[in-house]
């Protein structure tokens, strides 16, 4: 391979750019960036940029020592794969490039309301910025969606002294993510934090001024911030051949139908033997790990991405944790009561700990990822004991927790 070329400037495309050079990659290397901004961290967008402590989320990177181009403010807009070899050219905003070896590492893009009336999103640091200046106090900030999003941007502004109110379609915060039950449980922090949550409330239009419920209501806002979720960043590919659908379809080396295309990050969806199912995960763990993998098979070794994913959120002053996947999972149980500062949730399937939410218990966090990537059974009794360490509820003589703490 002669020349790659990485699009997407996030921290997807930079890992990738890292990790083809430490894998021995020596031939040209180009990234193609849609953003101005050289790659830079999202997560503390909606925590310390939004709140005003930190401006610059930039990402350590000596593109001089990678020998890579960077191509920046530039948007790939089609990919034409040769029939006959491998390899194409990426059509872009500034012209056409070969290539022999692509990795698609676009992201994903906020999903917007309807309506003519002005609406935030959260995705850029350019988006935070525009929307730092609006949390003035007194302000009335409206935002749509009880995610992870919304609740860390309800944090920042209720903080700030906005008026917030929140509205969410489902009947609880997060009920995709983690389920109405546990959802509930995190409606009580709105409220603590004096932000006026609202489910089952769909929203048909943002207008100036604010916005227009189903059913006519009106709800007055100085700003709306639209946090419900992103679709990945694919529209370039659609005639390309690939396969896309929710995300470019890969295998679990993360290769697309073509040897020679591969994807990581939020843009990308790949085989989990692991949970028997294809995954799209938009969380930083995955933009940080999987770009080796996809480096690797670029480069015509054998490699898998199957990890247990894991995600964090800031929110209310709590640092909530997940890791795992819990839909097969045949039951839950609790270890410590919700109604504390601290506790956690345990997803299980036999005695075999599958996925774990924890709530300012990050040592549970750090054990509970070790013992889902084993598989380890668990002594469910000790297990749900929050003054027993989780590696010491591991059944006797089943796994590597065994032992004291
Ligand atoms: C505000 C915010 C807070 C978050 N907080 C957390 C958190 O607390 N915990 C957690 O686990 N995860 C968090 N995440 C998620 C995490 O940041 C993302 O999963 C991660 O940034 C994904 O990286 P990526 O490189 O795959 O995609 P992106 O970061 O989206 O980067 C993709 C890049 O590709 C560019 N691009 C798109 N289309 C094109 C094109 N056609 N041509 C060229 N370039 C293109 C985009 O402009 C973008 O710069 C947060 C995300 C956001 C937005």
């Amino acid at each position: 391979m002669e020349s790659v070329i990485v699009v997407g400037g996030g921290l997807a495309g930079l890992r990738a750019v890292e990790a083809l050079r430490s894998q021995g990659y020596t031939g040209n290397l180009t990234l193609v960036g849609a953003e101005v901004h050289e790659p830079y961290d999202r997560p503390p967008l909606s925590k310390s940029v939004l709140t005003g402590e930190s401006t610059d989320t930039a990402l350590p990177a000596d593109w001089e020592h990678l020998r890579c181009a960077l191509r920046l403010g530039e948007r790939a807009e089609a990919l034409r794969l040769h029939g006959d070899r491998p390899g194409g050219i990426l059509e872009t905003t500034a012209g056409a490039l070969e290539f022999d070896g692509l990795v698609v590492a676009t992201g994903g893009t906020p999903i917007r309301l309807p309506g003519e009336g002005p609406q935030h999103v959260v995705r850029t640091v350019d988006d935070v910025r525009g929307l730092r200046d609006s949390l003035r106090e007194g302000a009335r900030l409206v935002i749509v969606g009880a995610g992870w999003i919304g609740a860390e941007v309800a944090t920042v502004a209720a903080g700030k002294g906005c008026r917030v109110t929140v509205l969410e379609a489902a009947d609880t915060p997060l009920a995709g993510a983690i389920g109405p039950e546990l959802g509930e449980l995190t409606a009580r922090w709105y409220a603590e934090a004096g932000v006026e949550l609202r489910c089952g409330v769909k929203v048909a239009s943002v207008d100036r001024g604010g916005l227009l419920l189903v059913g006519g209501e009106f709800v007055a806002a100085d700003a709306v911030v639209t946090g419900i979720g992103v679709r990945p960043e694919t529209d370039w590919l659609a005639d390309s051949g690939l396969d896309v659908g929710r995300g470019v379809v890969v295998d679990a080396s993360l290769r697309t139908s073509r040897p020679e295309v591969v994807a990581a990050g939020d843009c990308a969806a790949w085989w989990s033997d692991r949970y028997g199912r294809r995954l799209l995960v938009e969380h930083w763990d995955t933009a940080l790990n999987a770009p080796a993998v996809a480096a690797s098979s670029l480069l015509g070794q054998d490699a898998v991405y199957d990890p247990v994913p894991y995600f964090w959120s800031e929110q209310f002053g709590r640092m909530v944790q997940y890791a795992g996947h819990h839909p097969a999972a045949e039951r839950m149980v609790f270890r410590g009561s919700p109604d504390g500062p601290d506790w956690a949730v345990l997803w299980l399937s036999g005695d075999r700990l599958v996925a774990l939410l924890t709530v300012d218990r990050p040592r549970d966090m750090v054990q509970g990822r070790r013992l889902i990537e084993n598989a380890t059974a668990l002594d469910t009794d000790l297990a749900v004991d929050p003054g027993v360490a989780l590696r010491n509820a591991v059944r006797r003589g089943t796994g590597p927790g065994t032992g004291s703490a």
